[in-house]
């Protein structure tokens, strides 16, 4: 099957092989993995700090499905290349959200012309995405008894997008856990980051052989450009997706690539992870 075309039968098959929820609650996390660099790094800082790690994808209509296509790259990639982590990769989903990408359609799933709207954001803003993204996400993982929801939302460097916020991301935690008797944790470690910071704990998290696994396999670009590859990775190079990608790419080079080792210890106890990098590089500083 295509990796865009997972039917949503499908996707719900999958939620059959329930995994018993007690005995692994708090074991285990699901990474909300759209196979760009953001996400690449949380699944790693996932499998770093998890015995059991699941992705979850979202066809919501993008317009490339090569954003899709990456998704199953870096996971192959990353289960090839680190055998500590390869036996903790559990199972993708990929959901069919396209009927949330009919109603919310924007920039990225129509064919609009990336500009700013009247309130400041970007026509590539998809309202309530990452809101609707959680909803599943948490019904999904409360199935697969998962407690850890790991998104690479960040308020840094970046967009404005409100559903990024980490205060709505706490509203959104405690929605999820009042209406869902649960008790998850959404975990954003990339939420105060810079984007050179990122590249930075990549580094820490994989070494080399993890950022040449982002450069190579991961995407970002909004324009779905895999034929021109740049140091930073593949891109048309004048998106603002690659625009910041660069940007981040520059500054850490600049630096001389340090890296950073997340300190897992604050996030511990259920409480969301909030800045968890100790530099073990010359710098800390994006
Ligand atoms: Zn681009």
């Amino acid at each position: 099957m295509g990796p865009r075309g997972l039917p949503a039968a499908a996707a719900i098959a999958h939620m059959g092989a329930m995994i018993d929820p007690i005995s692994e609650r708090g074991a285990g996390a699901l990474v909300l993995f759209s196979g760009g660099q953001d996400s690449t790094v949380c699944l790693a800082w996932a499998l770093e700090r998890y015995a059991r790690v699941e992705t979850v994808g979202f066809d919501y209509g993008q317009r490339h499905s090569v954003e899709l296509a990456a998704r199953t790259a870096v996971r192959s990639r990353v289960a090839e290349q680190f055998p500590d982590w390869a036996p903790r990769l559990g199972e993708d989903h990929v959901l069919d959200m396209r009927g949330f990408g009919a109603v919310a359609a924007s920039a990225l799933t129509a064919d609009r012309a990336i500009e700013m709207t009247a309130k400041g954001l970007p026509s590539t803003f998809v309202p309530g995405r990452n809101l609707v993204f959680f909803v599943y996400a948490a019904a999904l993982a409360d199935r697969r008894g998962l407690k850890s929801l790991v998104g690479g939302m960040c308020e840094t460097d970046f967009s404005g997008y409100p559903d990024c916020r980490r205060d709505t991301l706490d509203a959104m935690q405690s929605a999820l856990n009042l209406g869902m008797a649960q008790d998850f944790v959404i975990e954003t470690p990339l939420m105060w980051i810079t984007k050179a910071e990122t590249w930075a704990l990549a580094k820490g998290l994989g070494g080399e052989a993890l950022v040449a696994v982002i450069v190579e396999d991961s995407h970002t670009c909004y324009l779905g450009d895999r034929e021109d590859l740049h140091p930073w990775g593949y891109g048309c190079g004048t998106c603002p997706a690659c625009e910041l990608r660069a940007r981040g790419w520059d500054g850490w080079v600049a630096q001389d690539r340090p890296a950073l080792r997340p300190s897992f210890a604050e996030a511990s106890e259920g409480k969301p992870a909030g800045p968890v990098l100790r530099s073990s590089g010359r710098s800390e500083e994006g």
